[in-house]
C-alpha cells in the first residue's frame, strides 16, 4: 500500500497529500484484516469474556456483573471492543457473536449460581444488529434452556436508540424478553435520545447512567443536577439505578449520598477474568465506605 500512497502522491504533487492517503490505506487495510479474522474467531475461539462487578451501595456486596466482550488476536493481541463491535455490526458479524457471548455469559452464570452465588445477576450488551434480529427472543430462550440458568439471572442491556428506532416493535420484543424471565436495563442513559412518556412504557429494571455524566460529577453541577435527576426519575418509575465508571471514592460518595442504588467502575474494579472474578466472590469482596465503622 506503500507504492499507492506514492503513486496519488505524484499525481496530485502535494506532499501532505501523501501522508493523508498512505493513513487512509493504512486504516482500510487495517479494516478489512479485521473484518477477515474477525469472520474465523469465532470458529477459532478467540473471543472471550471479561466480567466487571456491579456492586450494592447499601448491602456493598457485588450483585451483579456485566460481561464485556474481548478478542484474543494471534497477532494483534488483545482487541479491545472499541475497535471491532462497529464493524462486525456493520458486517452482519454481531449475530454470531452476540449469540456466542449470550451462551457464553450464561454458562459461566449457571457455574456461579451452581457455586451459590445465588442472587448474583449476569448483564450482557446487545447490538441494534442483534435486535433487529428476528429470532433474538427465541435464541435467548434457547441459550437459557441449554444452560440451565435461572432467567431473573441474565440481563440484557439495551440502548435508548436501540429501543427508541422503533418504539411499538421494541416494546412488543422487551415485552417477549420479560416473558421469558430476563431483566432489562438501559445502557448509557442520558446520551441518547429518549422520549420519557415512552420510558414509562418500556417493561424495563434498570437505567444505567454514563459514565460521561458521573465523570465531572464533583466538579460540574450540571453533570452532578443531570446525575441526580436521573436517580430520581429512575426511582419515581420503580426502576433501580446504577453509575458506570465510576472511579474515584469522592464520585462514590456523592452517588451513594444522593440516593444511587449500585455502582460499577475501575473505582471497585475493572474487568476481570471469569476467574478472577470468581475468586472476588469467593472472597466476598466488599465495597468500603467513607463512613463505614473499621472493622
Ligand atoms: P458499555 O456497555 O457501556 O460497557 C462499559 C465500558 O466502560 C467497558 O468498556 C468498561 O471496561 C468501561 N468502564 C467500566 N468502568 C470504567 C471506569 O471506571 N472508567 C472508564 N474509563 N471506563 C470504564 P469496554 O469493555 O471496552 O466496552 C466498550 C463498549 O463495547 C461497551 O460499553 C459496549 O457498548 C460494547 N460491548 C462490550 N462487550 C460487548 C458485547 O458483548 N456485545 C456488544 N454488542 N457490545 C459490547
Ligand atoms: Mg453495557
Ligand atoms: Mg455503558
Ligand atoms: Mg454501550
Amino acid at each position: 500500500h506503500a507504492d499507492i500512497a506514492m503513486y496519488r502522491a505524484k499525481e496530485t504533487g502535494r506532499n501532505n497529500f501523501q501522508f493523508y492517503t498512505s493513513e487512509m490505506n493504512e486504516r482500510a487495510l487495517e479494516r478489512l484484516r479485521i473484518e477477515g479474522d474477525l469472520r474465523l474467531a469465532i470458529e477459532r475461539d478467540e473471543f472471550l469474556l471479561y466480567y466487571q462487578p456491579q456492586v450494592d451501595l447499601v448491602s456493598k456486596k457485588i450483585i451483579g456483573v456485566e460481561a464485556l466482550i474481548r478478542w484474543q488476536h494471534p497477532e494483534l493481541g488483545m482487541v479491545p471492543p472499541a475497535r471491532f463491535i462497529s464493524l462486525a455490526e456493520e458486517t452482519g458479524l454481531i449475530v454470531p457473536i452476540g449469540n456466542w457471548v449470550i451462551r457464553e455469559a450464561c454458562r459461566q452464570s449457571k457455574v456461579w449460581q451452581d457455586e451459590g452465588f445465588i442472587g448474583l445477576r449476569t448483564a450482557v450488551n446487545l447490538s441494534a444488529r442483534q435486535f433487529a434480529q428476528q429470532n433474538l427472543v427465541q435464541s435467548i430462550q434457547d441459550a437459557l434452556t441449554a444452560t440451565s440458568l435461572l432467567p431473573a439471572s441474565l440481563e440484557i442491556e439495551l440502548t435508548e436508540s436501540l429501543v427508541m428506532a422503533d418504539v411499538e416493535q421494541a416494546i412488543g420484543i422487551l415485552r417477549d424478553m420479560k416473558t421469558l424471565g430476563v431483566q432489562l436495563s438501559i445502557d448509557d442513559f442520558g446520551t441518547g435520545y429518549s422520549s420519557l412518556s415512552y420510558l414509562k412504557r418500556f417493561p424495563i429494571d434498570v437505567l444505567k447512567i454514563d459514565r460521561s455524566f458521573v465523570n465531572d460529577i464533583t466538579t460540574d453541577p450540571d453533570d452532578a443536577a443531570i446525575v441526580t435527576s436521573i436517580i430520581s426519575l429512575a426511582h419515581s418509575l420503580r426502576l433501580s439505578v446504577i453509575a458506570e465508571g465510576v472511579e474515584t471514592r469522592e464520585q462514590l460518595d456523592y452517588l451513594q449520598q444522593h440516593g444511587c442504588d449500585q455502582i460499577q467502575g475501575y473505582f471497585f474494579s475493572r474487568p476481570v477474568t471469569a476467574e478472577v472474578m470468581t475468586q472476588m466472590l469467593r472472597d466476598g469482596t466488599r465495597l468500603q465506605l467513607t463512613d463505614d465503622q473499621p472493622a
